[in-house]
Order: structure tokens, then sequence, then C-alpha cells
């Protein structure tokens, strides 16, 4: 990689997702440079080619602009659609019966298509159905009858091909990997991507076989949106490599006065896990249609930045919006603002998980505390793995964190990880090397002049992982 440096001032990370409205290598380089640290590739819509394409693009910014640069494929797993109407749509009024069943006929007033025989079995009486997004309520009257539902209708409104089904109250019955999810990870992990964005997870096990199949190729970013996710929180953690607060579907499901207790629980588990953490979903979303976004938007970034999140996303805001360019800029200006404030810094610190019980935890919060009392200009971490590097982000240190690695994977891994400057360097043998690269490093990524000081970490011996057990303070000379 040629070295341009290109840094950012803030700790706090931001994913933007790609769609027909950034697909261009023009937008995808400006989306970078205005901010986006990760690519999402949105399963739910777009072909293979599209998410190819847009793949390779994202590889040739990375080579131009000499920054590892993360791609997160989200596939759309088990999301529950009804199927098509004769007349494209209905209205459904209150109080009146609807049946869904696995009739393939376009649908009407009184019945439509439900294609997923779990649901019908698995739904009881007073079982509640949400459709399209929730903006319709439907209440189950009669059981499994064969091959149907009968429902009334409790809250109406138009109804279309097509539209999405939430059952909350329902522990389905079904894997969180669809034959689709498959087909596309078949199709995408072999091209290298870094996370698996993994819909509708409900059990530690949903983590378990998507872990099996990525086989080490890319991290698992489970994606909490079903209240039994919620319910299975730390033994899915345990499990996961990182995690996404999604709160769209996760506000279907469950009441809107849950979500921001709910976003704040997942927070502070993965923090105290060290797993990075995203708050995703409407952040920025009247920016979709307009350039500036609402007073109350801004403060929902901010709150997942004084909360600890690792990043923030941006959906439909970059992948369909009109504005997808601004939506980057003002999420990284809003992020950057409230990283400079003085009760923000207070606020992280009285946060901060206690030390991991381990060697390599109690290295890396002395790694923070000796960096904070010298006042060090960075903290440079040497990790094949990620592991030393995850470490130290955990104790959320007021230096930035130059997080050097002879893997270009992990580098690009990294690129999700709060206060993180991922770099790629070449392999080390001795301490002293270890030292000479690291106040290179700080210096030529602009992080560290001549005569001021940063603090190394490591596992010696090198390319052991998960052994963080050297501390160093150096000068850059
Ligand atoms: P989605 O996931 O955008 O793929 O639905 C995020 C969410 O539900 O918040
Ligand atoms: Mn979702």
């Amino acid at each position: 990689m040629s070295r341009i440096p290109l840094r950012r001032y803030r700790r706090t990370k931001i994913i933007a997702t790609l769609g027909p409205a950034s697909s261009t290598p023009e937008m995808i380089e400006k989306l970078y440079r205005a901010g986006a640290d990760v690519f999402r590739l949105n399963f739910s819509h777009g072909s293979h080619e599209d998410h190819a394409a847009r793949l390779a693009t994202i590889r040739e910014v990375e080579k131009k602009l000499g920054r590892p640069i993360g791609v997160l494929a989200d596939v759309q797993g088990p999301k529950l659609r009804v199927g098509k109407f004769a007349a494209g749509r209905v209205t459904l009024t209150p109080g009146s019966r609807f049946r869904l069943d696995l009739n393939p006929t376009p649908g009407d007033a009184a019945r439509v298509q439900l294609p997923h025989p779990e649901i019908i079995n698995a739904a009881r009486i007073g079982t509640n159905l949400l459709l399209d997004d929730g903006k319709l309520r439907l209440r189950v009257l009669r059981a499994v009858e064969n091959d149907h539902i009968e429902t009334e209708v409790i809250t109406g409104g138009p109804l279309s091909d097509r539209k999405g089904v939430n059952v909350p109250d329902v522990a389905l019955p079904i894997p969180a990997l669809t034959a689709k999810d498959r087909a596309d990870l078949d199709f995408i992990l072999p091209l290298g991507i870094e996370y698996i964005g993994l819909s509708f997870v409900q059990r530690p096990e949903d983590v378990a076989e998507a872990k099996e199949i990525a086989a080490g190729r890319a991290q698992i970013m489970v994606k909490m949106e079903k209240p039994q996710a919620i319910e299975n929180l730390d033994g899915i953690l345990a499990l996961t490599d990182c995690v996404m607060v999604a709160r769209g579907d996760l506000g279907v499901e469950l009441p809107t006065e849950e979500v921001p207790l709910v976003q704040k629980r997942i927070v502070r588990t993965a923090r105290q896990l060290g797993k990075p953490v995203v708050v995703a979903t409407q952040m920025l979303e009247s920016m979709i249609t307009a350039p500036a976004p609402t007073r109350a938007e801004a403060s929902d970034v901010a709150t997942a930045v004084f909360d600890g999140a690792d990043c923030v996303m941006l959906s439909a805001e970059t992948a369909a919006g009109q504005y997808p360019l601004e939506a980057v800029e003002i999420m990284s200006r809003i992020v950057t603002r409230v990283e400079q404030d003085g009760g923000w810094r207070q606020l992280t610190d009285n946060s901060r998980p206690e030390t991991e019980r381990s060697s390599a935890g109690a290295i890396a919060a002395a790694a923070r505390q000796v960096a904070h009392t010298i006042e060090a200009q960075a903290i440079v971490t040497f990790s094949n793995s990620g592991s030393t590097t995850l470490r130290v982000a955990r104790e959320r240190p007021d230096c930035p964190i130059l997080g050097l690695s002879t893997s270009l994977q992990t580098a690009r891994r990294m690129a999700c990880v709060w206060g993180v400057h991922p770099a790629v360097m070449e392999e080390i043998h001795s301490m002293t090397e270890m030292v000479r690269r690291a106040t290179a490093a700080a210096r030529l990524e602009g992080f560290a002049k001549f005569g001021e000081e940063i603090v190394v970490t490591a596992g010696v011996p090198f390319g052991t992982p998960g052994n963080t057990n050297a501390l160093r303070v150096a000068t850059v000379k």
C-alpha cells in the first residue's frame, strides 16, 4: 500500500451502506474521504454482480488511498414477507377478518399468502403479527388449521405486495441463515470481506452455525433485532465477534420505549467483553430526502457516541438517499464534536469496564494508564490477530491507537474498532525492531513528531495470538 497519511480525528467509526445512490468509484472514494470507515453491502437488495462490483471498487479506493477499509456483507436472514395481491395493494379495516395461508394465488382484502409454513404452525391464539414495519397489526383468532391461520385486524391500513411480517411473540423454529443467505455467503466469502452481518439471530447456535460457514474467512457481526436474542444476549455475545444494535426491526419487535434501554444494555455488555458494537438504523433518517438532519437525529448520533459505541451506521441515507455524502459529513461532524467535549471524556472514563483478570488485560489497562500519565501521542499495538488492539481499544484510552498488523485482513477488520487507526507492516523479530518500527509508523502516519513519546504494546514472541505481555515507552527519533 502506498503511504499517504490520511487520518481521522475521531474515535467512533462510521459505517455507510452502499446502494444505487453510492456505487460509482467517485462516490465511494468521496464517502471514504468524508468519513466512512466501513462499507456495508446489503444483501436484502441488489444482485451478486452489484455487490461484487462495489466490493471491487472499495478495494481500488483502498489501494489508491493506502488505508485499510472494512467491508460488511449483511445477509437478509429469515425476513418474513406476505405474498402478492391481485390489485397490488389492499386496505385492511380494523375489526375485520384476514386469513394467511400457503396458497400462492394473489390475495385480496380477505386473504393473502404467507409462504412460511413454520410460522403458520408456530402461531397460537392471540399471537400478534406485525406487517409493514409494524404499521399494521393482526391477532390470531384460530390457530393451525392445516395450512392457514385466521386473524383479526387490530390496526388496519394499506398493505401491498411482499411487505414484511414480524412475529415478536414467537421464538421462530427457523435458523438465522436461509438458503438465500447461504448462497450469498458462498458468493461473497471467497471474494474477501471482513464481517458477516447476521440478521434475526435468536440463539447462540445461530452464531455457531455462521461461524462454521465463515471458517475464519470473516468475522460475525450479530444483528440484535429479536426479543429472543435479547433474552439470550450473554450467550450470543460470548460467541460473536461483533454486534449491531439493529434498531429498525428491534423497534418493530419490541415496544418503542424499550429500544433506548436495550441499546444501552447491548453497548455496555459488548464493551465489557471488548467486542466492537454498532448502533444502527434511522440515525439520520430525514437526510434521505433533506440536506440537513433533525435536531433529534443529531442528538441520537451523539447519544450513541456517549454510550461508547464503536460505530454508528447509515443505511438508506447513503444507499438510496439524495444526500449520501452530506449524511457522512454531518455524522462525522457530530461525532467529532461530541468527542471534543470534556463531559464525554469524563463519561468514557467513568464507564470503563473493570480490568480483565488476565496478564493480557492487565497490560492493556497499564498501556492506557501509562499513556494517560505521560500524555503519550499514541498507543502503538503490534497484533497479527488483532486481539491486543481490541484489548487496548476496550480501555478507551485518551490518545489514538495505531494498530499495526502484518495481516491486511486484520488491519481491515480493525476499521470498525473504536479509536484504532489500522496499518499494515512487515514482520518483526525483536523488541528493538518493534520499538523502531512503532516510532517510525507513529511519525509516518502523523501521530507523533520528533521527541514525542508513544506507548508500545505487543505479545512476545510475535505472532502468538491473544498473548499481550509487552509494554514499552518510546521516544520518536
Ligand atoms: P436491516 O437491519 O436494515 O437489514 O433491516 C437493520 C435493522 O433492522 O435495524
Ligand atoms: Mn433488520
